[in-house]
């Protein structure tokens, strides 16, 4: 008897338990956000746990059969994976895991099943789980696109870009087809960004990427780099698509202004470096490079210009980077010396100055002209320390021949815009003429246009300090920028120098002979002093002489020499 009331007592208690324990889950499945089914296959109950409304509502499933009740709520083409993972107990599985877009619903939903199998290998429970991943997949869809994609225009962004492109080089290797790379730089577009904001800037970027965008194909990959640039890549161009109808095309679009929300319009232009697959470049990189290089090309050439590759452009491209690596050791070693060129007073043997030029011999021993570096050090910043050593050398030198001969002549400096820009320019040159005693009046700096156009208000300033401290001012190069006299009256300006392109065309050209007349009788007639560069014949000098100009320098005189041979031109000429 105290047996069985053992027993009972022990019945009631588990029991009691068990409603506990059933309790628990129902709540931790009821206040979950997913659904559940739990399947009893030995008594074949089904039941329906958790927020199920919000999944399946109004479907009720009573036995595992029913389970297909389900297939209505996905969409068609995922229904048999579907009912392969309801019923997973059929392939034997015990987890499986998927997720299944809503029919007819933005709401995509993960399924979870897991199968319990007896001894015999047969399923005994089941749990299916339901839970809304539309968020989780929404984000996931986002990094995905913000790795292919460019957020701003909606193209590709470069990395894709240069995967595709590895793909379609691939495949053009296997078939021996071509592919046009395209690279495209928007004009002046600093100074939309500059001067109307980055939001109009960015406006700008995004107008030209979607006028891209209507290129695009299964042959046409498109691709916004950064700021202003973009790249595109033909695969087999044909008559109908190619580098050069794209550019025509679109220049005919960028014919109507591009109107931006804040009402304004911009007329847009670009130039074009076009490089192809596999003439140019056998690989992906090499061959985005260069198209790029190309395309420096194009803008040094003006606004709106297309530019093949050809073999030139990358072995002038590869010099300069050799130049611009030697030209930073070079700066450190000071593997520099100054050559003057002699400048007289024209028709007589009277020297009027020297044009302080610069040399630069490689270790190698090769020397590279000025013409080809300096722009090179203009880039890189090296023309800050080489200006300062040109600086300080020929000073330096003029300041011995001063003392040494008795002659009255001038030394003429070149100074670049980078120059001029420092914030010390001034103070550092004065310091200059100060240590070595020279007459500021005796140094005569040269400037050529292009740095008054930059930096009009700030050049300017410091010519004016530099005029008051005695120092003369020449005007470089005058003829080959955008000069014409009466712009050049505002300016603190003592000497005008004509370029040698006037002088070369003498011979040939009865109208440059014209222009050149009138130059010099206004420059006269405004006082300046006028010196005419590059005369290389006799009939050169006289002509230049009759018509009144002030002073020549020339191979025909004299070419740029070296200090010893400055100082064997003194004695000779008996100073
Ligand atoms: P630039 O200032 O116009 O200098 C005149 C150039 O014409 C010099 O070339 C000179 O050697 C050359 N030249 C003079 N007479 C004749 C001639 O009759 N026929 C020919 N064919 N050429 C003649 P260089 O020394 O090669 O300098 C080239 C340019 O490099 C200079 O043009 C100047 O812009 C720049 N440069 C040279 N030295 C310096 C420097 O110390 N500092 C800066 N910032 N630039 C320099
Ligand atoms: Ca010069
Ligand atoms: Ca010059």
């Amino acid at each position: 008897m105290d047996d069985l009331r053992y027993q009972v007592d022990l019945l009631n208690a588990m029991n009691q338990r068990m409603q506990a324990d059933e309790k628990m889950y129902r709540l931790v499945c009821d206040t979950s956000s997913n659904a559940f089914i739990y399947i009893d296959f030995k008594k074949n109950i089904c039941k329906m746990l958790g927020d199920w409304d919000a999944y399946f509502p109004d479907t009720v499933i009573n036995s595992v059969n029913e389970l297909s009740k389900l297939y209505t709520y996905v969409e068609d083409q995922s229904v048999l994976v579907f009912r392969e993972l309801l019923f997973l107990e059929n392939s034997k599985n015990q987890v499986k895991t998927d997720t299944f877009k809503l029919a007819g619903r933005n709401k995509f939903i993960e399924c979870r099943v897991n199968v319990i199998y007896d001894a015999a290998n047969n399923p005994t429970d089941k749990v299916i789980r339901f839970s809304d991943v539309t968020k989780r997949k929404e984000q996931n869809d986002e990094l995905t696109y913000m790795a292919y994609y460019d957020l701003l225009t909606g193209l590709y962004n470069r990395n894709y870009f240069v995967k595709l492109l590895a793909e379609f080089t691939e495949k053009a290797k296997n078939n021996n087809d071509i592919i046009s790379v395209l690279f495209f730089d928007l004009d002046d577009f600093h100074k939309i960004n500059d001067g109307m904001g980055i939001v109009i800037g960015d406006e700008v970027v995004q107008q030209f990427g979607f006028l891209l965008n209507e290129y695009k194909s299964d042959n046409v990959l498109i691709s916004h780099f950064n700021a202003d640039i973009y790249c595109m890549a033909i695969y087999n161009p044909n008559s109908v698509i190619n580098a050069e109808t794209i550019f025509k095309s679109i220049n005919e679009k960028l014919k109507n202004p591009i109107r931006l929300s804040n009402g304004s319009e911009v007329i847009l232009s670009f130039c074009m470096g076009v490089a192809e697959y596999p003439e140019a470049a056998q690989n992906t990189l090499d061959l985005i490079n260069c198209a790029e290089i190309v395309m420096f090309r194009a803008k040094k050439a003006g606004r709106g210009v297309i530019q093949y590759f050809d073999a030139p452009i990358l072995s002038d491209f590869l010099n300069n980077v050799a130049i611009e690596n030697k030209l930073k050791e070079a700066v450190f070693e000071n593997n520099f010396e100054m050559y003057f060129q002699p400048q007289y007073k024209a028709g007589t043997k009277k020297l009027r100055g020297v044009e302080a030029l610069i040399r630069w011999k490689d270790y190698d021993g090769k020397m590279i002209s000025p013409a080809v570096f300096i722009p090179i050090a203009e880039k890189n910043g090296a023309i800050i320390p080489i200006g300062a050593f040109v600086i300080e050398e020929s000073i330096r030198v003029y300041s011995i021949w001063k003392k040494k001969y008795s002659v009255d002549f001038k030394l003429s400096i070149n100074i670049s815009a980078i120059q001029y820009r420092a914030s010390d320019f001034v103070e550092s040159l004065i310091f200059i003429i100060k240590k070595y005693d020279v007459d500021p009046s005796d140094i005569e700096l040269e400037i050529t246009e292009s740095v008054l156009i930059d930096d009009f208000k700030d050049v300017l300033e410091k010519l004016l300090i530099l005029r008051e401290y005695g120092i003369m001012i020449s005007l470089d190069d005058f003829g080959t920028g955008y000069s014409s006299l009466s712009y050049l009256k505002g300016l603190p300006i003592d000497t005008l120098k004509i370029d040698k392109t006037f002088i070369d065309s003498i011979d040939s050209d009865d109208n440059s002979k014209i222009i050149l007349e009138s130059i010099i009788r206004m420059s006269k007639k405004l006082g300046y002093e006028t010196i005419a560069e590059g005369v290389e014949s006799e009939s050169q000098n006289s002509y230049i002489k009759d018509i009144g100009c002030d002073c020549i320098q020339g191979f025909y005189l004299s070419k740029p020499m070296n200090v010893n041979g400055i100082e064997d031109l003194l004695d000779e000429l008996g100073y």
